[in-house]
């Protein structure tokens, strides 16, 4: 039933940092901009390619000045978010990059090329090279062309103190192994790849995460309809005795959420109806929607939100 990855969801600082880093040098597109469901007075901001497609999306919560800490990356979380890119394109991201004053680190995983960097707000990213990627590219900024465009989320990599539990769950769960480097191991739905894909890394070194800013809250998976959301969660609280929201309205999707064995939290949204519900593929992203229950407070949550483009 998994298709693959759905979005990536991670707690942030300050929106106007996250909305420059992500859309003026990583060259995403912000594909919606609203707020978080639970707290009208924070941003939630999706980026994604042109047209908001699953597996591409990446979305963030700017939480500053509201009296969240810090989090501590550690196991139980999304490690790291790896971005997909065309073969040969490390060196032009590197040179980027670095232009902004970004650090970066060169590393080989899964025989491959992979730049490891930190956004403004320190989650840890990287570009990983992927020939085999056909999702068309991400919106295009300045500076960026057509082949060197990120084309969405590659891969997450998943801390657990120990990886044999985790990896035996997500293989019922729908990922299979496909490759083994050190303490990693890479997971693909059938015919998966990129997007499709999902890390594991072992580590007892690391601390326990705790969420806050700085850390991924949580990574979705897409199946086709809330039919496949429901027998899911009745799998997973009679197979595997875990815990499973009800069936939360999202708005573009519809989602469930669980910990999985090694604590990560996982969320299961529906591909549908998407992120052209509410705005055409062309002004995707250039107004704030609200849902219908926060659209009667629209004039005093727009009063509190900071604006957060400049040119
Ligand atoms: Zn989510």
């Amino acid at each position: 039933m998994i298709k693959g990855l759905h979005h990536v969801t991670a707690t942030v600082d300050d929106a106007r940092d996250d909305y420059n880093f992500y859309v003026n040098i990583l060259g995403q597109r912000l594909i919606k901009e609203t707020v978080n469901f639970d707290n009208e007075n924070v941003y939630h901001f999706y980026y994604g390619n042109e047209t908001g497609l699953p597996s591409t999306i990446f979305t963030t919560f700017p939480y500053r000045d509201q009296g969240v800490r810090k989090g501590v990356i550690g196991t139980g979380q999304v490690f790291e978010t790896a971005f997909s890119a065309t073969e040969g394109s490390i060196s032009f991201w590197k040179k980027r990059l670095q232009d902004h004053r970004i650090e970066v680190k060169e590393e080989k995983r899964f025989e491959r090329k992979i730049l490891v960097f930190r956004d403004p707000s320190g989650l840890n990213l990287s570009i990983f090279e992927d020939a085999n990627d056909l999702r068309e590219p991400v919106w295009l900024t300045d500076g960026i062309s057509a082949d060197h465009a990120i084309r969405g989320v590659h891969h997450v990599t998943l801390a657990v103190e120990s990886s044999v539990e985790t990896i035996r769950f997500l293989e019922e769960f729908g990922y299979d192994q496909v490759q083994k480097d050190r303490h990693y191991t890479m997971l693909s739905v059938p015919g998966g790849g990129a997007g499709n894909s999902l890390a594991v890394m072992g580590s007892d070194k690391l601390p326990a995460g705790i969420n806050g800013i700085g850390t991924v809250h949580h990574v979705a998976h897409r199946v086709a309809s809330i039919e496949d959301s429901l027998k899911l969660k009745a799998w997973l609280e009679e197979q595997h005795g875990i815990n499973v929201t009800d069936i939360k309205d999202r708005n573009y999707f519809r989602s469930i959420y669980f910990r999985i064995p090694g604590g990560v939290l996982f969320e299961v949204a529906t591909e549908g109806p998407g992120f052209m519900a509410d705005e055409s593929r062309e002004h995707l992203g250039s107004s704030l929607k609200l849902p219908e229950w926060q659209e009667p407070h629209r004039e005093r949550i727009e009063a509190n939100l900071k604006p957060y483009r400049f040119p």
